[in-house]
This record gives structure tokens, sequence and C-alpha cells, in this order.
């Protein structure tokens, strides 16, 4: 089993009434920076799963996950899910 914190990684709210976001997205905070972040439902599945099996995930926006890629190699970032491909690709059908 996968024990390792996994950090998942959201874009920024930039305007949370004008951000383009995928349908059913929510707001969560950067655990480094409080920045707001946008989650999308495959993204809540994932904090779910994991809260389930009460494994650590860390939500991260852009500019402190590519920080923390570059200071601690061993950090997993999670890979795109297959749910979360089938969201950006119909999201940018549009
Ligand atoms: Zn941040």
């Amino acid at each position: 089993m996968d024990t390792e914190p996994l950090t998942l990684v959201c874009a920024e709210v930039i305007d949370a009434n004008t951000d383009e976001q995928i349908e059913g997205s929510i707001i969560l905070i950067c655990e480094r920076c409080e920045r707001d972040v946008w989650c999308a439902p495959s993204g809540q599945d994932v904090i779910a799963e994991r809260y389930r099996n009460r494994l650590e995930l860390l939500v991260l926006c852009v500019p402190c996950g590519l920080a923390a890629m570059t200071e601690d190699d061993d950090r997993q970032i999670l890979d795109i899910t297959e749910a979360q491909a089938r969201e950006l690709r119909e999201h940018y059908r549009r």
C-alpha cells in the first residue's frame, strides 16, 4: 500500500466569480501559502480516498507545488488520474 505523503497540486483562484473552472469545483486552501485553490470533483475523490485510507495528502497551489518538487525530489506528486484527464478534456472542449 502507498503510504507516502502525496501532493495534490491545484490551480490558484484568481477570482472565484469569474475564473473558468471545472463544474463542481470547490475552493480549498494551499497548505503552504494559504492561497485559495480550485479542487475539481476528481481531486475531491482523491482526497476522499486518501481520507478513507487514513493516508496523508498535501494540497498545494501550483507555485508551491513546483517549489516543493525542486526542494524534495522524493516527494510524490500525484499523477493525473483518468477522471482528471476526462474532466479537463470535457472542460476545454466547450
Ligand atoms: Zn501555495
